[in-house]
């Protein structure tokens, strides 16, 4: 995964968005659950976390900036417990990353308290704001999330129900969001009418349980039942489930960049196994860009089932070419060069003992800036590496996103200056080879929908106004 050039986290390269967990369930201990299953969604987002409880109509709530490890201790969790609780995990993909903008968002207003958590990102936010400003509202945060909370508790003053709100609030929205939303008696999940971002309802016996991503339902013993149809609301009440789907218009376009990086591997997502589809796509990048070689390895974490795929379908090798450290955490670096190179050797080693002497294909999910791959592609020379061919499982950068992942605006892609020749000599490659439009459209011949491919093709499901910066 390529780094970016500024100072950044160092364990940290093109971000995972945001992941939700809910769970209704009349034994209570809902905030526990909810951080098992934030831990298992950790990967969507490491900046901030929090969860929010209703115990007898009571909402009570914790966030902070930090892991789940870090944030939640065993006393915070035993003070938030309850019967109903959301929780989320936070990279921040809109708005600045600080304590006031971890989620959930927490609102008393004149009909109670709402509970709010977003994966996603609105589009023409800008707009929106000032739309509600003049009408009044002050926000607290720069997240896009607030305006959706202030967006259905203002329809609520209008609607004879919470539902009916977030039916009526969404249906204006635009862009990316699977919701979580609580009040005293009810949980509602909701997905956007696109159906950008994933969203799943499980059970684990009398509970009911929502997620970002099927891991977290199994993680907390429970099974998935289904996934959330674009546009549908879905409540939960008393342990009764009703569908809400006034808002599907039968379009679907999952991001397909869920599958080559976001999801965790074990995730399932409309019905196609994640580690399933980059073995698929490292087994077409294969078949697009042989090359004569002895080891094929794959660059930690997400680039090494595709590896696997690439092995598999060449028939060379699969070797393991670097050790992580799992235990990098979140220190800041200094953005001189010689820092970002420093970040590069703490959070990665190649193994000379796998490739030294050997023609190496080294597999990687994406090039962002190709700073980072440059430096990757070193650590594989310095070990002993006689040949490195890159291979990427995914197309090139072209456009970037507006729908909740940090790909950046054209001018800091490097796919957008340089042509193939170029990057592969800007990172030191012997070849270099990118999944192909085409077979992005076949890595996941089991998903029941459509997908997003906007940041690889330029033309998005829906229509957008800004550049991000
Ligand atoms: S633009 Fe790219 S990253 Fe964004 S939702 Fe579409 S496919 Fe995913």
């Amino acid at each position: 995964m390529d780094l970016p050039q500024q100072a950044q986290p160092i364990n940290q390269g093109l971000h995972e968005e945001c992941g939700v967990f809910g769970i209704y369930d009349p034994a209570g201990g809902c905030a526990q659950t909810t951080y098992y299953g934030l831990y298992a969604l950790q990967h969507r987002g490491q900046e901030a976390c929090g969860i929010a409880a209703i115990n007898n109509r009571e909402q009570s709530f914790y966030k902070d900036v930090g892991l789940v490890s870090e944030v939640f201790q065993r006393e915070t969790l035993e003070r938030l417990n309850g019967t109903m609780a959301v929780g989320h995990v936070r990279y921040a993909t809109t708005g600045a990353g600080e304590r006031e903008n971890a989620q959930p968002l927490t609102i008393k207003y004149v009909k109670g308290t709402l509970a709010v958590v977003h994966n996603g990102n609105l589009v023409g936010i800008d707009r929106l704001r000032q739309e509600f400003e003049y009408k009044g509202a002050i926000f607290h945060t720069t997240s896009d999330s607030e305006l959706i909370a202030y967006a259905i508790a203002q329809a609520r003053l209008h609607c004879g129900s919470v539902e009916q709100a977030v039916c009526r609030a969404t249906a204006e929205l635009k862009g990316a969001f699977s919701l979580l939303v609580m009040s005293p008696q009810k949980l509602i999940a909701c997905r956007d009418p696109w159906g950008f971002r994933p969203l799943c309802m499980g059970r684990k016996g009398e509970a009911i349980v929502f997620a970002s991503e099927s891991c977290a339902i199994q993680a907390v013993g429970g099974h998935v039942e289904r996934e959330l149809e674009p546009g549908e609301i879905v409540v939960v009440q008393d342990g009764e489930i009703r569908s809400i789907r006034d808002n599907c218009r039968g379009e679907s376009h999952l991001c397909i960049f869920e599958y080559i990086y976001f999801a965790r591997p074990d995730s399932v997502i409309a019905g196609q196994s994640v580690h399933q589809a980059r073995v698929n796509a490292g087994r077409l990048l294969a078949r697009e860009h042989p090359v004569e070689a002895d080891l094929v390895v794959g660059v930690p974490d997400s680039g090494l089932d595709a590896a696997r795929g690439y092995a598999l379908e060449s028939g060379i090798p699969l070797g393991m070419g670097f050790v992580k450290n799992r235990y990098v955490g979140r220190t800041f670096i200094t953005p001189d060069q010689a820092s970002r190179e420093q970040a590069v050797r703490i959070k990665l080693s190649a193994l000379a003992s796998e490739v030294a002497g050997k023609r190496v294909v080294m597999v990687d999910d994406s090039i962002v800036r190709g700073t980072t791959c440059r430096q990757i592609i070193n650590l594989l020379r310095e070990a002993g590496a006689t040949q490195v061919h890159m291979r990427v499982s995914a197309p090139p950068f072209i456009a970037p996103c507006y729908f909740g992942t940090d790909i950046p605006n054209r001018e800091k892609l490097i796919a957008c200056h340089h042509s193939l020749e170029e990057i592969q000599h800007l990172a030191g490659a012997d070849s270099l080879g990118y999944l192909s439009l085409e077979s992005l459209d076949k890595l996941a011949p089991d998903a029941k929908c459509g997908f997003c491919r906007g940041c690889f093709t330029g033309e998005y499901p829906i229509e957008v106004e800004e550049e991000n910066s």
